[in-house]
């Protein structure tokens, strides 16, 4: 059985090329978003109870690959699925898209190494949308407490959030219209993202650039090295027939 570590777009994409052509497949998701995107196949919602978890997981199912084709944001299950495929000895693949430091302008973007240093820079503004993810906002609350902040999250935070901000339940794919929009018309002066990559939320970056608007932008935290990394579905297709 092939594991895909998933949440993304990207791991839903694999697991329809997958299933499509007969392999046996199994994805999994954290279990934090209400209502999930499900892939293609077999699906199973939980943690594994760490890297042990995780091993003992791959071996009493027979796992003969994993690819973890979890978000550039989710650190600990990429780093759990390194140190659990080394230790039963199961060849690992990352699917990763790649960020957007490459992209035309991204010099311009104030970058940061963390969410809390996003927040300092951001009550430098007026006006900030914030566009980091649920789990990050709490990191912004002290920082941002009296800044009439607009938060675009999937679900509602575990957290109070300050009087003064506005919460926008929405969910990705946007589009560059709809962005300009939110944008202009909320009087944001500065947006503030991390570096996600792909297409689904790029359009607001697009947007806050041409409106000049500035840009807060977090690095990806770093985790420990998969043996094989690849940014594309046909890459981590290949990967696996060379593999499984
Ligand atoms: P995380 O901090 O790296 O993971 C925390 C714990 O959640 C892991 O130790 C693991 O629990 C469990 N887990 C995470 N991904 C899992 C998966 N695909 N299948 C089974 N268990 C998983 O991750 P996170 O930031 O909480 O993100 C959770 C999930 O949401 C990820 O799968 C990611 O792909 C998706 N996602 C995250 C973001 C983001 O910005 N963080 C954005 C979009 C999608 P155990 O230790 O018990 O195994």
């Amino acid at each position: 059985m092939i594991l895909i570590l998933g949440g993304t777009s990207e791991a839903r994409a694999l697991a329809a090329a997958l299933t499509d052509r007969g392999d046996e497949i199994l994805s999994t998701l954290a279990g934090r978003v209400a209502r999930p995107r499900l892939p293609s196949g077999p699906v199973r919602v939980g943690g594994f109870g760490g890297t042990e978890g995780l091993a003992r997981f791959l071996i009493d199912h027979r796992v003969r690959c994993v690819i973890d084709a979890t978000h550039p944001f989710a650190p600990r299950i990429s780093a759990n699925a390194v140190r659990a495929t080394r230790s039963v000895g199961i060849p690992l693949a990352r699917l990763e898209r790649p960020g957007w430091s490459a992209a035309t302008g991204s010099d311009e973007w104030s970058w940061v190494d963390s969410h809390a240093q996003a927040a300092l820079l951001a009550a430098q503004f007026s006006r900030p949308l914030l566009t980091i993810g649920r789990q990050a906002l709490g990191e912004f609350v002290t920082p941002l407490h009296d800044h009439p902040v607009l938060a675009r999250v999937v679900d509602t935070p575990d957290i109070a959030v300050p009087p003064t901000w506005q919460l926008i339940h929405d969910r990705g794919p946007y589009d560059l219209d709809g962005e300009r929009s939110l944008l202009s018309g909320s009087g944001i002066d500065v947006l503030v993202t991390k570096d996600s990559g792909g297409s689904y939320t790029w359009p607001k970056i697009e947007a806050a650039v041409s409106l000049g608007i500035d840009v807060v932008i977090v690095r990806r935290p770093v985790t420990p090295a998969a043996g094989s990394v690849v940014t594309t579905v046909v890459d981590a297709v290949s990967w696996l027939d060379s593999h499984h």
